[in-house]
């Protein structure tokens, strides 16, 4: 068992045979795996999978990869995955096209399997690199996500899954009002339909208990009936 890599990729690729080598691949490579056949699926499947990097075939049923990429560089959360192209041949001419919609690279069927890898590894790579923000700070407080690491004030601070992944949001943009649906289905996903609103308050309030260090300020504004907010200036 390989433990190096605990990265995530989506395989959205319709070709069953194709999807089903490359799966078997990147498991035995140490990567975990999702296989997607159809475009509508995507996005919903990037939903629930979060995957760190996403191999799209260009001509997939109902959406075109094409088409997916420009939507995936579009939303907030997606932007940051790196995608890999997967055209075949005679598509050489819209490579371009697959790079100016924002794909990172792409791969010509056929291709072999070590390319494929080598690829993977390289955009990984430099997708970690230009990710040298995955510290974040806001007045005393940091958050380092690589690490799942709460700081405040140099002082380490012990906050729940769900008050990390609400702290990673609203840190996000530091002073903006989030509503409660919205920090639904940032933190809770698309799966939050049986999620009463009124959790957003309870795992806010223990975000805030989390927070509280002696002599210092609460740093999440309530803004009633609008929502909530991390402070940059508190
Ligand atoms: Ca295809």
């Amino acid at each position: 068992m390989n433990t190096k890599k605990n990265y995530k990729i989506l395989i959205a690729e319709d070709e069953e045979s194709l999807a089903m080598l490359i799966d078997y691949n990147l498991i035995k490579d140490g990567y975990q795996t999702n296989i997607v056949k159809d475009g509508e699926l995507v996005l919903s499947e990037c939903q629930s999978f979060n995957p760190d990097l996403i191999l799209l075939d260009w001509m997939l049923p109902n959406i075109s990869g094409i088409e997916l990429c420009r939507r995936l560089r579009t939303q907030k959360k997606y932007n940051n995955v790196p995608i890999i192209m997967i055209t075949a041949m005679g598509e050489e001419g819209d490579k371009i096209r697959g790079l100016e919609t924002g794909a990172d690279d792409y791969i010509t069927k056929p291709f072999s399997f070590p390319e494929l890898l080598a690829r993977i590894q390289a955009v990984l790579r430099r997708s970690n690199l230009s990710k040298g923000q995955n510290i974040i700070k806001v007045g005393d407080i940091t958050i380092n996500r690589d690490e799942y690491r709460v700081l405040r004030d140099g002082i380490s601070l012990s906050l729940g899954p769900t008050e990390f992944r609400l702290l990673n949001c609203l840190i996000e943009h530091p002073n903006m009002v989030f509503s409660r649906e919205k920090l639904l289905d940032n933190v809770w996903g698309v799966d939050n339909i049986n999620v009463e609103i009124r959790t957003v308050d309870v795992h806010i309030g223990r975000l805030r208990k989390a927070l509280s260090i002696e002599g210092k300020k609460d740093p999440i504004r309530t803004v009633r009936s609008a929502g909530y907010s991390l402070e940059q200036n508190f």
